[in-house]
């Protein structure tokens, strides 16, 4: 979860998403507005010269968040997302280059995760019902036949075209795991191009950092097991840092937790993680790669973290047992208590 603590208000728990910023960089005006979309808490924070101007660009950022609801949402009937969805075993459905990018970037992740991060895992998702009242897990028989309606390397990508084709009736694509991040990038541009000094983007677990003064802002990491409570804390002046977790869509039954994240080679929920929080240059790589770590797990993730410099993560596990990649072994600073 992420917790936002400007220096002037504390924000109360219903804020809590993965992260928590502890300290906001003082400037002359600063303005904070939340808005619901993409099913989470959008949350800017802006920095500048005139308050008007800053509420214009706010006004701006949370737009083009809007925009891109429209055309990536799988909960959209309309939406490019789901157009592509509806047309599985069909036809091609040919894309924007933005939402054709967004596809082409997610497979390149899935490849260089070996998998684990794959947006074809809809139909795998979906049978866990992890948003139904009283869920219960799927037979593993369900599991394994949809397991076989996944994995990256069936969808059809023409590049000259610009069409996304799923060949198999059943077939589905879910951008849950890297849009969020990709639209915190996006609304820091517009931001930025507004005349905003320093701010922040907050999109469920993926936040982007701008214009940070001295060491930069504090954000803190949730305590994946002690809601509304940080354990640590790293400091950022321009980013991206994202956290998935085990703890935000999940559900309990007969005592075993299962959320909303898949492991496309077994089609359960993942469980050997209870959080990975991500730091990177951009939202897009944070917010895909969290998800990814998460599903590879702290051994063989920390093993991809040493080929993929400005990559950086840390894991927590359900017991509480943490590690780290070397730019947080050097810059987590533990907190005790809040
Ligand atoms: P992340 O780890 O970043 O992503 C987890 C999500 O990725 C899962 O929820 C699933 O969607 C997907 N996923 C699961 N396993 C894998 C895997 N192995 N590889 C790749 N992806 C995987 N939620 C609503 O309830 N209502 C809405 O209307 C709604 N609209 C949305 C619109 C958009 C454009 C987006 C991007 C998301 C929307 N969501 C909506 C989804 C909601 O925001 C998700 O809970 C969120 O995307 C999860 O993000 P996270 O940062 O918590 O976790
Ligand atoms: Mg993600």
């Amino acid at each position: 979860m992420i917790r936002i603590l400007q220096s002037k208000a504390r924000i109360g728990p219903a804020l809590l998403v993965g992260l928590a910023l502890l300290s906001c960089v003082r400037s002359p005006k600063e303005i904070r507005r939340v808005e619901l979309l993409m099913g989470t808490e959008v949350d800017i924070i802006a920095q500048g010269k005139s308050e008007p101007a800053l509420q214009a660009a706010a006004d701006r950022a949370f737009a083009e968040i809007e925009r891109l609801e429209q055309k990536l949402s799988r909960y959209r009937e309309d939406s490019a997302i789901s157009r592509i969805n509806q047309q599985a075993g069909i036809a091609p459905v040919a894309v924007d280059a933005e939402t054709f990018m967004l596809v082409q970037k997610s497979l390149e992740v899935c490849r260089e995760s070996s998998g684990a991060f794959d947006i074809t895992i809809l139909p795998a998702l979906l049978i866990w019902k992890i948003d139904a009242k009283n869920p219960q897990p799927p037979a593993d028989a369900e599991v394994k036949e949809k397991l076989k309606l996944t994995g990256c390397e069936k969808m059809v990508l023409d590049r000259e075209q610009k069409t996304v084709f799923l060949p198999e009736p059943g077939m589905g694509i879910d951008l849950g795991g890297i849009a969020k991040g990709y639209a915190a990038d996006c609304a820091v541009k517009i931001l930025k191009d507004n005349g905003v000094s320093a701010g922040i983007v907050k999109a469920g677990g993926d936040m982007r950092v701008f214009g940070g003064e001295g060491k930069g802002l504090a954000i803190g990491i949730q305590n994946p097991r002690a809601s509304g409570k940080v354990l640590a804390k790293i400091y950022l002046k321009d980013g991206a840092v994202s956290t998935s977790g085990d703890y935000e869509r999940f559900y309990i039954f007969n005592g075993v937790r299962y959320s909303h994240i898949i492991n496309p080679k077994t089609g359960y929920p993942v469980s050997g993680e209870a959080s990975v929080t991500v730091k990177a240059q951009s939202g897009i790589e944070s917010d895909a790669w969290s998800t990814a770590l998460f599903v590879l797990g702290h051994e063989r993730g920390l093993e991809v973290l040493k080929t993929r410099p400005g990559l950086e993560a840390f894991f927590i596990e359900p017991s509480g047992e943490s590690h780290s990649s070397q730019w947080f072994r050097e810059n987590l600073i533990a907190v005790s208590g809040d």
